[in-house]
């Protein structure tokens, strides 16, 4: 029985040594359990590529993915499930939020017969107020958007099943709303709340725009009611215009105190403008995932792989781990580039 830990890290230098020490003590407690921890490095521009290659040198149980420049958490994420060979697969972040010490429980529901057991957040410390709201917000729309129930206050702090990680990774989308996928794919799901820690050290990877790409990616990936909202402001707005044509011919054509009513004309023009421009911008935000998804690019490049020699050589007969979409760049170091838009 093998657990799989998928760590996404984006210059996260200062934690790793104690998010390391923390998850090996938690893990080795598990009993029957051999474990591995994958730290995906997501193009970090400062001390982790080398403090993974250390740790992955110093513990042979850990496999270090470093992706050639920073791909964004939910692509690290998934590059993460693509390298890892558990039977069940954590989902964790590196800075602590989401705390060890919650894995043993999420295993014991596992044990049980759940395919996917997801943290919800009761608190969470250390973080703005802005955070807070926007995240609950953001929850609370999405889940009203989707077709999909998609659970509130969850991040990506979850334990999946083979079975779950198996129908992530058939899922082609390249804009991943990783949590929302998860729900997306039915199995037994569970819930374990927690209360979220705050960050151990350095600061938040989610800058504002970062955030709200994140959701746009997210309720667009998982909703068309943005599309049909336009659809319906439209008819409403031309069934208002209607009415005023309407009465402007009855004015005109029987009354004598008609005016150049120029004040009207314009709002009129100004409001539909309005509403077309509206119309318009969520019609290219969904043209423009359809062209990012046709384009058909690989979801990420992998830039160097440790630790997995002795996997593969027991695992599935020495072959590398197989990584569908992924292009390897071996032995070239790429500079790290900034995340488009990232600030
Ligand atoms: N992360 C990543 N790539 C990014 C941004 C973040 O791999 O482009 C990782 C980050 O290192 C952390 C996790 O994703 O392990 C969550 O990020 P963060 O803690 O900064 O987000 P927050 O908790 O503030 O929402
Ligand atoms: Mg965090």
């Amino acid at each position: 029985m093998l657990l799989s830990v998928v760590v996404p890290c984006y210059n996260e230098q200062e934690v790793l040594p104690e998010t390391h020490r923390r998850l090996v003590g938690v893990l080795s407690a598990i009993p029957g359990v051999t474990f591995e921890l994958l730290y995906v490095d997501d193009g970090s521009a400062d001390g982790t590529p080398a403090r993974l290659a250390q740790l992955q040198a110093d513990d042979p149980r850990v496999r270090t993915v470093r992706l050639s420049r920073n791909f964004g958490h939910q692509i690290a994420v998934t590059a993460g499930l693509e390298h890892a060979s558990g039977d069940a697969v954590v989902l964790i972040d590196a800075d602590l939020q989401d705390p060890p010490e919650v894995i043993p429980e999420m295993f014991a529901r596992w044990r049980e017969g759940f395919e996917v057991v997801y943290g919800v957040r009761t608190r969470r410390a250390g973080e703005t107020q802005f955070k807070l709201f926007t995240a609950k917000a953001f929850y609370r729309l999405i889940n009203w958007l989707s077709e999909v129930p998609i659970p509130l206050d969850t991040g990506d702090f979850r334990l999946m099943d083979r079975k779950v990680v198996e129908a992530l990774k058939a899922m082609p989308e390249r804009a991943r709303f990783v949590r929302g996928m998860v729900s997306w794919t039915g199995f037994r799901q569970c819930a374990l709340p927690y209360s979220r820690a705050a960050r151990f050290a350095g600061e938040t990877k989610y800058p504002f725009w970062k955030m709200v790409r994140f959701a746009v990616a997210a309720i667009s990936s998982f909703s068309v009611a943005p599309l049909k909202l336009a659809m319906w402001t439209g008819f409403a707005t031309s069934g208002l215009a209607l009415v005023g044509v309407v009465y402007a011919m009855l004015v005109r054509l029987f009354t004598n105190d008609w005016v150049p009513g120029w004040a009207g004309l314009f709002v009129a023009v100004l409001f539909l403008g309005g509403v077309q421009l509206i119309s318009l911008g969520i019609l290219g935000e969904y043209i423009g995932r359809i062209y990012d998804e046709v384009k058909r690019r690989p979801l990420f490049l992998v830039a160097e792989r440790r630790g997995f020699e002795a996997a593969a050589a027991t695992s599935n007969g020495g072959e590398r781990p197989s990584v569908r979409d992924a292009v390897v760049v071996e032995h070239r170091r790429i500079e790290p580039t900034p995340a488009v838009g990232a600030r």
